[in-house]
């Protein structure tokens, strides 16, 4: 037995996986990573996979980042974790104050939690609470777009609408109002991105014009909805829902856990449109893909409204039981400081336009219905019938095809549904975007040979 079986077999008897369903192991092969050495991830038979994915979206800067590795053994000789009630540390104060810089102006305090769908949990509770306390009780509702993601807990799950992961828990789910996505994939044959978006946002005003007295907060992910088969927008949407969510006395709740520290192009996706939300969440590449830590991002104003005598009982009282976890704030301040340090947004740019014209022949091809991208997220939808804009039915599963076609040539692609994606850590080399590509572009064709 090779060093892999072995493992995969004590795995296989032991670990139930994410997002899996686990029958599918009996054929399709798990496998044990032994290492992370920068883009590569290298398994127990010393195989070496290109990580195109950063790990789910989360590594920025690497595997095993000498930069990252060294903050966090200094930071373990001093301190790994302390209640963050009553009590506080230096790497949590400084990463505060550096969000507070970093992010759009307004936003100046800080409540953190330890992944992606409890920062949702918290930004939809704070909101709420914050209407509760201005004596606004009438205020229940939640506005999302189709398509979106926010993560997997009940809240999270709840403002999300992809039916995939959200159809079985639905007599779980607070009611939401779900409005239709600028998603331009759905764009007429030669309307630009930004027409198409325009003119989508007149479902968001209609909603609003109707429900703004009973909604908390509109929550979207700013540009690409990621989980949603990375289906794209043009900034201009942010721009309207900004001055939208004003005129009607809603918050605006901008979910960045996966666009933001500069997958989009920009530091953050909002700055596109040149607008601050009530509430950032931010998670995964918060720690360079190294630790759980998730962060919102709010206004003063917000603040302010929970600040009062104990007996009020107006706090915020949620709490995590890892909340501020030193380990993961030093990691995410080492992360800030390659942003600093290295010119990590023009790197990005000039990545960014590699991998455009590394795939540049798929927009061509007859089972590719689109290529699309937001800086460092490029994505190539494949379908039945270019023309139509006919999607293979799901139970075919042609990502997969993909994935194991790509698994082979030592890349990690793992297509969301039908769509095949790049989103890799930005010190990826022009080669490894060239291998990358040639690997997808051979998958595309595989998981599309047959009709
Ligand atoms: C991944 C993701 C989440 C959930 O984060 P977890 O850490 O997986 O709970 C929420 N929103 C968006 C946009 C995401 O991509």
């Amino acid at each position: 037995m090779n060093a892999n079986s072995d493992f995969v077999k004590r795995d296989l008897a032991a670990v139930w996986h994410p997002c899996t369903q686990m029958k599918d192991h009996e054929w399709l092969p798990l496998i044990p990573i032994r290492r992370g050495q920068g883009v590569w991830l290298e398994d127990f038979d010393g195989k070496r996979y290109l990580d195109a994915i950063s790990s789910w979206w989360v590594n920025l800067f690497g595997h095993a980042n000498p930069r990252i590795n060294t903050a966090l053994g200094r930071q373990l000789q001093e301190l790994e974790h302390v209640i963050l009630a009553g009590f506080t540390h230096q790497a949590v104060v400084e990463l505060s104050e550096r969000l507070v810089k970093i992010t759009p102006p307004g936003l100046t305090r800080c409540f953190y939690a330890d992944n992606g769908s409890s920062a949702v949990e918290v930004a939809v509770k704070m909101s709420f609470h914050y209407w509760r306390n201005c004596g606004k009780t009438q205020k229940t509702r939640f506005i999302t777009l189709t398509n979106s993601y926010h993560g997997e807990t009940l809240g999270a799950l709840a403002v999300g609408n992809v039916a995939l992961y959200k159809e079985t828990y639905r007599p779980l789910l607070m009611d939401v109002i779900s409005v239709t996505s600028p998603d331009c994939y759905a764009r007429e044959a030669g309307e630009s991105w930004e027409s198409h978006t325009r003119k989508m946002f007149a479902h968001m005003e209609r909603a609003l014009e109707q429900h703004h007295d009973q909604v908390c907060a509109v929550i979207i992910e700013p540009l690409v909805q990621c989980a949603g088969n990375m289906r794209m927008y043009h900034p201009v949407y942010l721009e309207l829902l900004r001055e939208a969510c004003d005129r009607y006395g809603v918050h605006l709740i901008a979910d960045e856990i996966a666009a933001g520290f500069g997958r989009t192009g920009t530091l953050f996706a909002c700055e596109q449109a040149g607008i601050a939300p009530d509430f950032m969440l931010l998670s995964k590449g918060l720690t360079g893909g190294y630790l759980p830590l998730s962060v919102v991002v709010t206004r003063e104003e917000i603040y302010q409204a929970f600040y009062d005598d104990y007996a009020t009982l107006r706090a915020f009282l949620h709490s995590h039981s890892y909340t501020g976890n030193a380990l993961a704030c030093r990691a995410a301040l080492a992360t800030l400081d390659i942003f600093r340090d290295d010119d990590v947004i023009a790197q990005n740019r000039a990545l960014a336009a590699h991998m455009g014209r590394s795939v540049v022949q798929l927009a061509d091809h007859p089972q590719v219905a689109e290529v699309r991208q937001h800086g460092m997220i490029l994505a190539m939808e494949m379908v039945k019938n270019k023309h139509k804009r006919q999607p293979y039915p799901w139970q075919e599963r042609r990502g997969l095809t993909v994935y194991q076609h790509a698994l082979q040539r030592g890349v990690l692609l793992r297509p969301v549904g039908n769509v095949v994606y790049f989103m890799p850590p930005y010190i990826i080399k022009e080669s490894e975007i060239e291998l990358m590509a040639r690997v997808a572009a051979e998958g595309i064709d595989l998981a599309t040979r047959e009709a």
